[in-house]
């Protein structure tokens, strides 16, 4: 089963080693038939255009304006990193709502932004998953919901080395496709993209990607090794 491999660098690497390690994975996933895609500092993502163009890997930001321009001083928009190339933006991932307090409505708007702009969106939910009501059409939100990726990452298991059980994994993946069937239709709540986040490495990626209820994994600490992550990526699940 063809998965997404997702690699969240968080503030770590300089563009330099960035320079490098996207070379290198850029090789390594030739011929590679998952869907990867690595998110780098915003300060990387104009060598992620220069050295992953063409190849098998995708990337994106860690995070975007809620505003599509203007006086936030700091901030950087949906539009810039498009320009750049990015196809996906990490929105509402737990780092952001803990330390920079965003709340759902802010990650709502960033969304709405990051869609509006062509961007996918891998949202992060927690354990405390809230979905907020659409004021569009069923048809638009349904579309829209074909350029979101839910990870789920239970903030315990982030940077922690403990995971979630595949038991745990598959009952909130459960409760999140049925969440997003009520909301939207059937259709959707089975077609939209979760991942599981949370110490994915060399030890577990195995057991945790092959449950069948999942679409793939996102990774912090273990993407940083490219051979790693490039070994996880080429896999065939
Ligand atoms: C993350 O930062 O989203 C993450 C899953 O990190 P780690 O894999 O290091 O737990």
């Amino acid at each position: 089963m063809k998965k997404l491999i997702i690699g969240n660098f968080k503030m770590n690497t300089t563009p330099s080693e960035f320079k490098t390690y996207a070379m290198t994975l850029a090789t390594k996933a030739r011929g590679a038939r998952n869907n990867i895609v690595v998110c780098p500092p915003f300060t990387h993502l104009s060598l992620a255009k220069e050295f992953l163009s063409g190849s098998k890997v995708a990337f994106g930001a860690q995070n975007i304006s809620a505003e599509e321009s203007g006086s936030f001083t700091g901030e950087i928009s949906a539009k810039m990193i498009k320009d750049l190339g990015a196809t996906y933006v990490i929105v509402g991932h737990s780092d952001r709502r803990g330390l920079f307090k965003e709340s759902d409505k802010t990650i709502n708007k960033k969304i709405k932004t990051a869609l509006a702009n062509g961007l996918k969106v891998i949202l992060c939910v927690g354990e405390s998953l809230q979905i907020r009501e659409s004021k569009q059409t069923q048809n638009f939100v349904r579309k829209q919901i074909e350029s979101v990726v839910i990870a789920y990452e239970p903030i315990w298991a982030i940077g922690t080395g403990k995971t979630a059980t595949n038991k745990d994994i598959s009952k909130m993946v459960e409760i999140i496709r049925k969440e997003i069937e009520g909301q939207f239709s059937a259709k959707a709540g089975k077609n939209i993209t979760i991942v599981y986040g949370g110490s994915v490495g060399l030890k577990n990626y195995k057991k945790i990607i092959t449950n069948e209820s999942l679409d793939g994994v996102l990774m912090g600490g273990a993407c940083l090794d490219v051979d790693t992550f490039a070994l996880i990526a080429r896999e065939n699940y």
